[in-house]
């Protein structure tokens, strides 16, 4: 059974404050926008075969770039509504009309928290009658108030529903009596299920959803965004906190410049190594392998391979970032402390952590570079080489 969606986002939304920045269908709402939220649970629906969008003359800008992202054939070229909400319906029944629908579902743009089962439920409804709306029982308490905001009455609630849309109908007689209603110059509906009660067609009532609401006001918009961002919270994998640690220690040979951390400092002597000796990356990288419990520089970069002699320790450090990325983490913070009577670090300080910074493509606030001599204590203060310790945390999918 062929169904066609009409979807009504030709208003100008001003009740929703949002009147400078355009009206409240196109307002951002998470990734996306409030007009294409309320259409993609039906593009999604495996019932629905066509969706025509109502858009006002000026939205056409809006329209393209509210709906860019919405990849689907199904979603028909939007046309141009009415100066009122019922005319806009009617501009969209006439449109669909060629396409003979056997029956179509009118939806507001302004709903952008439809989901699939209240679609269902509607469709199912049009089985055996003419014309069924989702609906929600009211909750609360009525009052019937004076013009003075006194209370005139309390209303019997039994049997009172709060009506939403999508509300589904048989296409011939909705398109009937909204022509009809716009011949006898009734223009006054608020929404198609009175048209087709004034039409004299059985309309029933399923279930909608309290999610269901429409957007009018900013405050509104704000509890959508609210909505919409504990949505996305939820799709976001937990992220636990790991850290790891690293120690490394070369020795002085007959040279004149070393490299720490990145940089190339002139010195009395160089650094031996099979690298270029960099022991502040080297303890750097095993402190990131250490947090991800991914063995050790060691043992992914074994000094038997000749490929890695004279290499440039950076490598070493990409490829531990490379692997936190591989297991969808991120790198929060490293710090690295260097243990040496001399070179003196401190000049070189900024310089290093930028280096380390542009390997790990972190911001240089998440990268701390220290130094200490050892009092001429020990293997550093008899300046036989250098040391260093780093550690790292970074953040895993739990
Ligand atoms: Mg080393």
């Amino acid at each position: 059974m062929p169904i066609a969606v009409l979807i009504v986002a030709a208003g100008r939304g001003t009740r929703a404050g949002t009147a400078d920045r355009g009206p409240k269908q196109y307002a951002a709402l998470g990734r996306s926008t409030v007009l294409a939220e309320a259409v993609r649970p039906f593009l999604e629906h495996h019932r629905v075969d066509t969706v025509q969008v109502v858009i006002h003359a000026d939205d056409g800008e809006r329209y393209e770039s509210a709906t860019a992202a919405l990849d689907s054939a199904r979603l028909v070229r939007p046309v141009t509504g009415g100066p009122t909400r019922q005319a806009s319906v009617l501009a969209g029944l006439e449109a669909i009309a060629e396409r003979s629908p056997r029956c179509v579902l009118i939806h507001d743009a302004a709903r952008p928290f439809v989901d699939a089962a209240t679609i269902s439920r509607v469709i199912e409804a049009l089985d055996s009658h003419p014309a069924a709306l989702a609906a929600v029982p009211i909750a609360d308490t009525v009052k019937r108030a004076t013009e003075a905001l006194l209370v005139a009455e309390t209303v019997d609630r039994a049997g009172l529903w709060q009506a939403q849309t999508p509300q589904g109908f048989r296409f011939a007689e909705i398109l009937a009596a909204h022509r009809a209603a716009a011949h006898a110059g009734r223009m006054d509906f608020t929404d198609d299920a009175s048209i087709a009660e004034w039409a004299g067609h059985s309309t029933a009532l399923v279930t909608g959803s309290p999610d269901n609401t429409k957007i009018t006001t900013a405050e509104d918009l704000v509890r959508a965004r609210r909505m919409t961002e504990g949505q996305l919270q939820q799709t976001l994998p937990m992220m636990e906190p790991r850290t790891g640690t690293g120690f490394d220690v070369h020795r002085f040979a007959p040279g004149d410049s070393v490299w720490l951390c990145g940089v190339e400092i002139p010195h009395v002597a160089r650094l031996d190594g099979h690298s270029d000796a960099d022991v502040g990356l080297h303890a750097l990288t095993d402190a990131i392998l250490g947090a991800l419990g991914d063995g050790d520089i060691g043992q992914h970069f074994p000094p038997s391979d000749m490929q890695w002699k004279g290499a440039a320790s950076r490598v070493f450090l990409a490829d531990a970032a490379r692997r936190v990325a591989e297991r969808g983490g991120r790198i929060a913070n490293v710090d690295v402390t260097i243990l040496c009577e001399a070179p003196k670090i401190s000049t070189h300080r900024d310089a290093m952590r930028a280096a380390i910074a542009r390997v790990l493509a972190l911001d240089m606030s998440r990268v701390g570079v220290k130094a200490t001599t050892t009092e001429g204590l020990g293997f550093t203060g008899r300046r036989e080489g250098i040391a260093a310790m780093a550690s790292a945390t970074i953040m895993l999918p739990a």
